[in-house]
């Protein structure tokens, strides 16, 4: 990974916004541009240099992962040692600094509680700004190998679908099919699941994030199967929907409907397209068969070190799309007490369109 390459981009950015350092908070970020993994950590980015705190427990990993940030092992926690570390060199030159340093931060990661001590310890030497989402831009579009990672992680991810297909049978319960999916993922390599497996069937369905419970899968009716794997810290991210029995008429035109919603929103994927645009193709399809009330969601996110990521893909996202972005491609179809369906893709923005990284099995599978 391209840590060097990553900080110097971020530099250009602080100074974009009119910051003199940045104090990265959000661990994904962290990792993102220093390889760091462990779950406590600052990184203070400045003009020449980066600085990575931790505390003890990750003394022999930090050195281990980090080679483009100088590291400090405090004993409090990181960010009032990155604060006291940042106003004990301030006063030593004091005077040369003709104003205050402007010190951005991450509002979404840090807590309210926390600015006011760090504000405290940097009083007099330093001024704290709210940063604007400046790491997470430069995550929205992936470089080479990140997208090898991603490419990966969903090749690991789609053999979990077969496990599923074995799995479900009427009787066997809701999380039995997701720890048969889970229990392959892990002997398959993968760090873990990128969210609790969703498993929805028959009523349940129709819950948009039902994750997988004691109930029964019932003799017919839909079952939705949303899964992810994490895989060299990245995720993958996939919808399937099946149904258990013959489905009825109804029950295939709705399948299609889902299906060619999605199908929809996947070809109006390319470089220039806001994300709304591609929310709105998907929404159309569905309004033409009077199903858009049930599609409660958006139509997709962006997804990497994190499940969800920027850009979102919904209305009056005016974000537009980029080569290198990777999103799911997601709408689905809920009514309450009866089922629901949701199909869902991973699509790579190309030059001039998109390529589905998702194997492209999307025919409505039947379990008998
Ligand atoms: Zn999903
Ligand atoms: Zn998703």
């Amino acid at each position: 990974m391209d840590y060097a390459g990553r900080l110097s981009r971020l530099r250009s950015a602080i100074e974009g916004a009119d910051l003199d350092l940045l104090l990265v908070t959000h661990l994904p970020n962290i990792r993102y541009l220093s390889g760091f993994s462990g779950s406590t950590a600052a990184l203070l980015v400045e003009p020449h240099g980066a600085t990575l705190f931790t505390d003890g427990r990750y003394r022999t990993q930090a050195k281990q992962e980090v080679k483009s940030a100088r590291i400090v092992i405090g004993r409090k926690s990181p960010l009032v040692t990155a604060a006291e570390w940042l106003a004990g060199r301030r006063k030593g030159s004091r005077g040369t600094l003709a104003r205050q340093t402007s010190v951005g931060i991450e509002p979404e990661s840090i807590t309210v509680g926390m600015r006011d001590r760090l504000a405290a310890l940097l009083k007099g030497t330093a001024r704290l700004r709210s940063a604007p989402p400046l790491v997470e831009r430069a995550r929205m579009v992936k470089d080479a190998d990140e997208i090898l990672r991603i490419r990966r992680a969903i090749e690991l991810g789609a053999s979990l679908f077969q496990v599923a297909c074995k799995t479900i049978r009427p009787g066997v319960s809701e999380v039995e099919v997701a720890a048969a999916m889970e229990y392959a993922a892990r002997c398959a390599g993968a760090e873990g699941m990128s969210f609790a497996t969703i498993l929805a069937a028959g009523p349940r369905s129709a819950i948009v994030h039902g994750r997988a419970s004691r109930a029964r899968i019932p003799r017919r009716g839909f079952v939705v199967c949303d899964f992810g794997v994490i895989l060299a810290d990245y995720c993958s991210d996939r919808t399937r929907t099946v149904h258990v029995g013959q489905p009825s008429r109804e029950a295939r035109h709705l399948y299609d409907a889902v299906l060619e919603a999605q199908l929809a929103a996947i070809a109006a994927v390319r470089p220039g397209v806001t994300a709304s645009e591609v929310d709105g193709a998907a929404r159309r399809v569905l309004r033409s068969r009077k199903l858009a009330r049930y599609f409660t969601h958006s139509t997709g996110h962006g997804l990497g070190l994190e499940i969800h990521e920027a850009p979102r893909l919904a209305a009056g996202q005016a974000q537009k799309l980029e080569p290198g972005m990777v999103v799911t491609i997601e709408p689905g179809v809920y009514v309450p007490g009866k089922w629901g369906v949701r199909i869902e893709d991973v699509v790579l923005v190309t030059a001039t369109g998109c390529e589905v990284l998702t194997p492209a099995d999307k025919d409505l599978v039947v379990i008998e």
